[in-house]
């Protein structure tokens, strides 16, 4: 017999998405969650050391903790690969203006969009930025989400743009999620520079990206590139010197108009691209050939009422992985809970239960190079575990809009929500 800290026996399953350190899941594969039915888990302190039936694990370990799992699921931890959850102030006056009829171009006339949030971020202090992001990452954590990553890109100037990465920084100490940093100072362009785009491609070039290097304050740089936002020169640019500057790369691409941003991807061999509603069949072999993870956000799609989903079935079909996410903004949408994400994966994108899972979670740590540490409930991973009161992972998008969660562990600590 082996010594555990902890073990949880006699789930209905446990889906360890185990696939013996092979990388993330793509094409059939993404449909497979490894379950292990009447299954049970051991762990030593943050480290998962058995996974096997509950025979087995009973059979090989003991620990003075053993939580009984009867009527639960069990899987691995939600990783949120795209979110820009640090922010001051919300905008529900916005999304009202929206379902009465008014344009974009109205609400951003009227102080709306992303430049409202961007005057209450530049008026917030850290500790203000921090304060009015706990209570965020508490719901998401609450709805089983144990690691994210997280954007700047309401500054819009230097000073605010360091504020918000070291927001961030405070953040991933403080709180149970870690948090991973990505600079996205080419999120919008700012009034002052309305006439004058490519000086403030130059400020984020000259001026942002070694002022947020040197201080260590983020893995990832990324760029909205979009009509109206930043061409693909512009973000080619900006990322060509993040990477210069050591950053890796993602991108907000093709969310509207395909300008090629997957391409862009491909070619700069980006980690993800995201978004991509209006991606091309050539972008999406592209991106294959390149290995950039698609990361779609169906929950923006959902809440800016919009009817046209991305081509997910389309993208599995070509091999391309899949992670999802929440895009959890004050703007386009607002929700903390992959559990949702999850169920719009599957009735707005005909992602099956598994592969929606697959990409918020294995898929998901790949998008942030995390998937060699968390993902899946392998032995020797990290302790990243949602235990869930429901009979099936099938039941998840099924009923949807209520939270399952029955407790969340995060690095082998029990966390009650
Ligand atoms: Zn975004």
């Amino acid at each position: 017999m082996k010594d555990a800290t902890l073990i949880i026996y006699n789930a209905n399953e446990v889906c360890t998405l185990d696939n013996g350190g092979q990388g993330l899941r793509t094409g059939a594969a993404m449909d497979n969650l490894n379950v292990i039915e009447k299954g049970a888990i051991a762990l030593v302190e943050d480290v998962i050391v058995g996974v096997g039936t509950t025979e087995e694990i009973l059979d090989s370990f003991r620990a003075e903790t053993q939580i009984d799992g009867t009527g639960t699921v069990l899987m691995p931890g939600f990783v949120d690969p795209h979110t820009h959850v640090v922010f001051a102030g919300s905008r529900e006056h916005e999304f009202e203006m929206r379902l009465r009829g008014e344009s974009y171009m109205e609400i951003a006339a009227a102080g709306g969009g992303i430049r409202s949030s961007m005057r209450a971020t530049r008026a917030a202090s850290v500790t203000q930025l921090i304060e009015e992001s706990i209570p965020r990452l508490n719901r998401m954590l609450a709805w089983g989400t144990t690691t994210i990553e997280a954007k700047s890109g309401y500054g819009l100037e230097l000073e605010t743009e360091l504020r918000q990465l070291e927001a961030i920084r405070e953040l991933h100490k403080q709180h149970e999620i870690d948090l991973v940093p990505t600079f996205l100072g080419a999120h919008e362009i700012p009034d002052e520079y309305r006439d004058h785009v490519d000086e403030y491609v130059r400020i984020v070039i000259e001026e942002m990206i070694p002022a947020v290097v040197e201080r260590g304050l983020a893995a990832y740089c990324d760029v909205f590139c979009e009509a109206g936002v930043f061409n693909i020169d512009q973000s080619r640019a900006i990322l060509q010197a993040a990477k210069a500057a050591g950053l890796k790369v993602r991108l907000h691409a093709d969310e509207f108009v395909d300008l090629g941003g997957a391409m862009l991807a491909a070619e700069l061999q980006a980690i993800s691209a995201d978004h991509l509603l209006a991606i091309s069949d050539e972008g999406i072999q592209a991106m294959q050939e390149a290995g950039v993870i698609a990361t779609l956000l169906p929950g923006t799609t959902f809440s800016l009422g919009k009817k046209e989903y991305a081509p997910a079935r389309k993208m599995i079909d070509a091999g391309l992985p899949i992670a999802l996410a929440t895009d959890c903004n004050p703007g386009s949408c607002y929700t903390e809970s992959m559990q949702i994400i999850i169920a719009l994966a599957c009735t707005q994108m005909r992602m099956t239960p598994a592969e929606a899972i697959t990409a918020s979670t294995l898929n998901a740590a790949h998008a942030l190079e995390l998937g060699d540490h968390i993902g899946s409930l392998s032995v020797g991973k990290q302790a990243d575990i949602v235990v869930f009161d429901m009979p099936s992972y099938r039941t998840l998008p099924y009923h949807f809009g209520v939270n399952h969660v029955r407790f969340v562990i995060k690095r082998g600590e029990v966390i009650t929500v």
